[in-house]
């Protein structure tokens, strides 16, 4: 076998020959046999000449193991799932034929699980009371209420933060609840329309109409309602902006959540502007057409294959089910069946296989309840997950022969896809923290990938391609943000960018982010997951399947080719897709290509030539690289050890006053790792800088002549600080109360009275830093936390920056107006 050539791209082609990781997340694209390459290839994968048809043919489908769900999240915990809903929302059916789902069904199911719940009434009984009729009425748009993430019968924290109620907890939280979840519901019967305050009005009573203006406000805002890409929404009249001239976001990514926030920013009125490292939209998620021309002998095929976020993880309430509905894109249930194969091709036997899949979820049901007995103690140490199963299936003696330890194994390594981290790595405590808020129902393939939802989402936005951001620069008067040698100005920044591209500081922020946001990058875990992709003459492993597994012998391997994905269904094409999760992702990215081809046709081969079916040479492969990856670093979220859902939080919240947001799948608490993590993550902050701006446009407008009038002496403001203690004097920012909000702190330097000082130096931290700093005794420890606690430096009064700049102007702007007045 020959190395595969290089490949297309100048980039690309260049990074084969350097030590350096290759630029993007095709990492390999490698021909797998000396087959002569004849037509230019497309893009950056390589295109491989039509072989001979090896024979084999379609073959039968793989023997089926009975009614069994092999998902990438399992809802492990029984206790914490609706199980009324789940037994309505089950296929009925072992053997399940290949479904076209509409999100549609949502209502339908509900809909089954309340009249399940309620006396049955068939035939010519009598009809239900009016108030039984409306009873049911509530209870299923409370259910999609549920379903969209909201709590059953109390608010969300955007909800309290919004004041949607004058008090909370009386009559009238209640009678809100009731009326946001018909909004809800009846935007959800039919999400192409636009969905007025005048139609929320129909079926309310009129005493309600102020209820009706807040929650219809708040779930527009919020980007509840009336959002996505049915021609109704794109053509609804954008709202007033908060301000005038219209704040502008500069938005860092371009992928699910910068489109996602880009898209309902407009719609509020605002200028944005994306600024994207590579030259396409979408990010993790990458449609790549994969294809091999036809030839004498053998028929031309293409097929689309998505090299990162490929399956909706649940229907019920994805707004990704919302935006399919609205462009009427069909989405394939993806079938349970889910046959398993030992390293010698054999299938396992499916006796052993269900034994063995109950011993799994009673050891995750042992961790999950030792866990709850020790909660407390485990808050403050944590251990990670494999340490604990292994210490529980030594202690039952669970899995103990070798075709019980593969198996094992085997569902080990689905756990480690489901988390895109070795098990070693995952914190035992909350691994699991966002499976309450897991979507319902099926998971999903979209038939010709998400590149479909991409192109839309990105349709009309504003990007500027090819802007590698390096530096986010903000301060009361705005932010700066740096890319390929060009300053761009706005009011506010958006970062969506991976945890992974945080993590290795590729931005530098200006002033640092908080100390508590540097730790939550450092702990929260982003894992790996990768992928072999085969674009094959023909489905030689049959079409009555969506999803095969195979088992490993060295516990070391368990996760590379655990399992395997056909897309033949959905892809236009004969496409298989291999999984490599675990350690072996970590593994897989130092090997070479030819290898990993080399290993998963043996795997194959292994599989399907006792049945007498002659596996194929692939047309064309690509192996992903996502960790090495400049852009992205990994593929999605985990909680490491040491981690909790608390990180999520932090990597949400706002920086520099309201300056400088973030979203991204890593910011989502709940739908972590998720492309509707990222989708939901982007509405969600695009509310936030609604909410922002519209405090912000309250405030007087600088005078921004000041800021230059006086730029050495600071002396005459620091005379009559805020506020000081021992060398510190402190001055706020008149404007903002918050305790983030950022404050100029100077300290005399040289001698410990104030005042009397040789020598002032300055920083900027946000006021709890300051009120930190108050409450120790002696400059010499304040100084001590200032560095080592907060990472903050001193600076001369020059190196202040713009941030410093605009502070001092908002000071002396205040000032001046409290002398007028
Ligand atoms: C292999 C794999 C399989 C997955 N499978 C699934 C699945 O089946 N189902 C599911 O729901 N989810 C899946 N996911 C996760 C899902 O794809 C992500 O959660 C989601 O796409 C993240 O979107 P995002 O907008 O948060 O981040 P990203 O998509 O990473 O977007 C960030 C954007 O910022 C850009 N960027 C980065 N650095 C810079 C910079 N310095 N300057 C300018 N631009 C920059 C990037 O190029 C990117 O476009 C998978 C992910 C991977 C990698």
């Amino acid at each position: 076998m020959e190395e595969p050539d290089s490949r297309n791209t100048p980039a690309m082609a260049s990074s084969r020959n350097t030590p350096s990781p290759p630029p993007a997340e095709v990492a390999e694209t490698t021909r797998p046999v000396d087959a002569p390459r004849t037509n230019p290839p497309p893009d950056d994968s390589e295109t491989i000449a039509p072989l001979p048809d090896g024979g084999g043919g379609g073959g039968d489908p793989p023997p089926a193991a009975a009614g069994r769900k092999r998902r990438r999240r399992k809802k492990q915990f029984p206790g914490m799932v609706p199980t009324a809903c789940l037994r309505v929302l089950r296929p009925s059916s072992a053997r399940s034929a290949s479904v076209v789902y509409n999100e549609k069904l949502l209502d339908e199911l509900i809909q089954m699980q309340i009249n399940d719940a309620g006396p049955r009434r068939r035939g010519r009984g009598r009809p239900p009371s009016s108030s039984l009729r409306l009873a049911r009425e509530l209870d299923v748009e409370a259910l999609i209420a549920m379903a969209v993430g909201f709590p059953i019968d109390s608010l969300t924290e955007e909800e309290i933060e919004a004041n949607v109620v004058p008090v909370m907890g009386g009559v009238a939280q209640s009678n809100y609840i009731v009326v946001r979840n018909h909004i809800l519901a009846r935007w959800r019967s039919n999400p192409s329309v636009w969905v007025t305050e005048a139609h929320a009005m129909e079926s309310i009573r009129s005493e309600h109409r102020a209820l009706v203006s807040t929650a219809y406000a708040f779930l527009l805002d919020h980007g509840f309602i009336n959002f996505g890409l049915a021609s109704a929404v794109i053509a609804a009249p954008r709202r007033r902006p908060p301000s005038l001239p219209a704040p502008t976001v500069l938005i860092v990514g371009a992928g699910v959540a910068g489109l996602a926030a880009a898209r309902h920013l407009l719609s509020l009125g605002f200028k944005v502007a994306i600024l994207e490292g590579r030259g396409r939209p979408g990010g993790r998620v990458f449609t790549k057409k994969m294809e091999c021309c036809a030839s004498s002998t053998t028929p031309g095929v293409v097929a689309a294959a998505d090299l990162g976020g490929s399956v909706l993880t649940g229907i019920n309430g994805n707004p990704f089910g919302v935006l399919a509905r609205q462009l009427g894109f069909p989405l394939h249930k993806i079938r349970d069946l889910c046959p398993l194969y030992l390293p010698d091709g054999r299938p396992v036997d499916t006796v052993i296989d269900s034994h063995l899949e109950a011993t799994f979820n009673q050891l995750l049901d042992k961790v999950c309840k030792l866990r709850q007995a020790v909660i407390d103690e485990l808050r403050s140490v944590d251990v990670s997950l494999g340490t604990a199963l292994e210490a529980f299936r030594r202690a039952y003696g669970f899995a103990n022969s070798s075709e019980e330890r593969m198996l094992l194994n085997w569902h080990l390594a689905n756990l480690e896809y489901a988390n895109a981290a070795p098990l070693s790595d995952l914190s035992m405590v909350y691994w699991d923290q966002d499976d309450p808020y897991e979507m319902g129902g099926d998971h999903c393939f979209i038939p010709g990938g998400n590149g479909h939802f991409i192109r839309a989402l990105a349709e009309n936005i504003p990007i500027f391609y090819g802007r590698t951001v390096t530096r986010i620069q903000y301060g009361c008067d705005g932010v700066m943000v740096y890319a390929n040698g060009q300053v761009f100005r706005g009011d506010m920044a958006l970062c969506t960018v991976s945890l992974g591209v945080l993590k290795k500081g590729c931005i530098e922020f200006v002033p640092e982010l908080p100390q508590q946001k540097q730790e939550a990058i450092k702990r929260l875990g982003f894992g790996l997951l990768n992928k072999v992709l085969m674009l094959f003459p023909h489905d030689f492993w049959g079409g009555g399947i969506d999803t095969f597994g195979h088992l490993t012998e060295d516990p070391s391997d368990r996760g590379e080719f655990f399992l395997f994905y056909s897309y033949s269904s959905v892809s236009g094409g004969p496409l298989l897709v291999a999984l490599v999760a675990g350690e072996a992702a970590i593994k897989f990215e130092n090997t070479s290509p030819i290898k990993h081809v080399e290993r998963v046709l043996g795997v194959l081969r292994g599989i399907f030539a006792p049945k007498g079916i002659e596996v194929p040479e692939p047309l064309q492969v690509i192996c992903t690289r996502w960790g090495s990856d400049k852009f992205t670093y990994g593929s999605y979220s985990y909680v490491a050890v040491g981690s909790s859902g608390d990180d999520y939080d932090i990597l949400a919240e706002s920086v520099g006053d309201g300056r400088v947001f973030f979203a991204g799948e890593a910011t989502n608490r709940r739908y972590p790792a998720t492309m509707h993590g990222a989708l939901l993550s982007g509405f969600r902050e695009a509310a936030n800088i609604a909410r922002v701006a519209r405090r912000r446009s309250t405030i007087p407008v600088m005078d921004k002549v000041d800021v230059m009038e006086d730029p050495l002496n600071l002396d005459y403001l620091f005379q009559t600080p805020d506020f000081s203690f021992g060398s510190f004097s402190v001055l706020y920012d008149p404007y903002s109360s918050g305790s983030d909000s950022t404050s100029l702190v100077q300290v005399g330097i040289g001698d410990k009275n104030l005042g009397s000082a040789s020598l002032f130096l300055y920083c900027l931290i946000p006021k709890k830093n300051v009120m930190d700093l108050a409450e120790i005794a002696d400059d010499d420890n304040r100084l001590s936390m200032l560095y080592r606690s907060f990472g903050t430096k001193l600076v001369g009064r020059n190196g202040l920056g713009s941030a410093g700049e605009s502070l001092v102007a908002r000071i002396k702007v205040a000032r001046t107006a409290n002398l007028k007045t």
